[in-house]
């Protein structure tokens, strides 16, 4: 139920927000509640009032101080309707909020809109927007490589376990990609750093760009290597994305050489190592790292420009 992304939003949002299910189970603690808490980590909104540490915990128990308030939330939380209760302490309204989270298809009966509340929704809600933005770019940022502007390596590592996750569940074959660039170096000691960043750059927007298949994921995990990740995917489909690619950069220097474009394009090759997952099998996403390294040494030592899938179908 919460995503990466809620959480962020969560975190964001400067207030103490805990979020439990109908059941009162809770789900989520954010930052600013966690900081309260001091290291406690109820389980059940039970143990959480019972809790003498916290004024504003206290609070909450007071039912009678509490205004109640709903509000509409959007993106990550659009599929669910909060119910927050605002705290009195003592003779102050503290902005410290219990929410609970609703299913958007499940019946809300019993909460009403307090017309005095309505200032206060709308200033949440705002909180919540404001929030759930600051959270989106942190997010874009966090997981994009600013040089080429594809997911980096935080991004990849993600995504490689949620698919190994998916994979294993379903039992769908996938296949992961490593690619080092050849030569890189000289290109940077003969062409100067600047044209190694557009060669970079170049390189990853071909990549992209030979990606056809919706689902699969390419990203830039160190300085001259790149990663794709393919799921659904077996050896035979990794194999000729693979050979795909290193075809692709192969014609793209052809096409740049017969166009004239030596000034403007530094020729470059790709080497590839390959490494598939089939259900059935132990899959331990290092593992599989280590296995498309090992391939990708192979593609080095056997002259690079070329794509290597070790032990094939094992
Ligand atoms: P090989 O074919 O064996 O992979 O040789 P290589 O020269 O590509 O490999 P090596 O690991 O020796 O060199 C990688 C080079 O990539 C060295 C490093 O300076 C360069 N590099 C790493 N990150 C960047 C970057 O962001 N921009 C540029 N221009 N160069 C980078
Ligand atoms: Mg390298
Ligand atoms: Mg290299």
């Amino acid at each position: 139920m919460v995503t990466r992304e809620c959480l962020a939003i969560l975190n964001a949002i400067s207030l103490p927000v805990v979020l439990m299910d109908g059941e009162g189970r809770i789900k989520v603690i954010n930052a600013h509640a966690r900081a309260l808490l001091q290291g406690e980590e109820p389980a059940h909104i039970a143990a959480l009032l019972a809790s003498d540490q916290l004024a504003f915990l206290k609070a909450v128990r007071r039912n009678r101080h509490c205004a109640h308030l709903t509000t509409r939330l959007v993106g990550a939380l659009a599929d669910y309707y909060p119910a927050s209760s605002r705290v009195c302490h003592g003779d102050e309204w503290q902005d410290c909020y219990l929410v609970e989270l609703f299913p958007r298809d499940l019946a809300v009966g019993g909460m009403s809109r307090l017309s005095e509340s309505r200032r206060r929704e709308a200033s949440l809600q705002r909180n919540y927007v404001r929030a759930r933005e600051t959270a989106r770019v942190a997010l874009s940022q966090a997981s994009q490589d600013p040089l080429t502007g594809i997911a980096n390596r935080r991004a990849f590592d993600l995504w490689l376990d949620q698919l190994c996750k998916e994979s294993r569940q379903n039992a769908f074959p996938f296949s992961l990609l490593l690619i080092d660039l050849d030569f890189f170096k000289q290109i940077n000691d003969n062409y100067g750093h600047e044209a190694g960043d557009k060669v970079l750059c170049a390189v990853a927007s071909l990549l992209t760009a030979s990606l056809v298949r919706k689902g699969d994921q390419v990203a830039r995990i160190g300085g001259e290597e790149f990663a794709v990740l393919l799921p659904n995917t077996d050896h035979r489909g990794a194999e000729d994305v693979a050979w795909r690619l290193v075809t692709a950069l192969r014609s793209a220097n052809k096409r740049a050489q017969s166009a004239g474009e030596a000034s403007t394009w530094v020729p470059v090759t790709l080497s590839i190592g390959a490494a598939s997952w089939l259900p059935g099998q132990p899959l331990s996403s290092s593992a599989l790292m280590r296995e498309a390294d090992e391939a990708l040494y192979c593609a080095k030592g056997q002259g690079r420009d070329q794509a290597v899938l070790l032990r094939a179908g094992h």
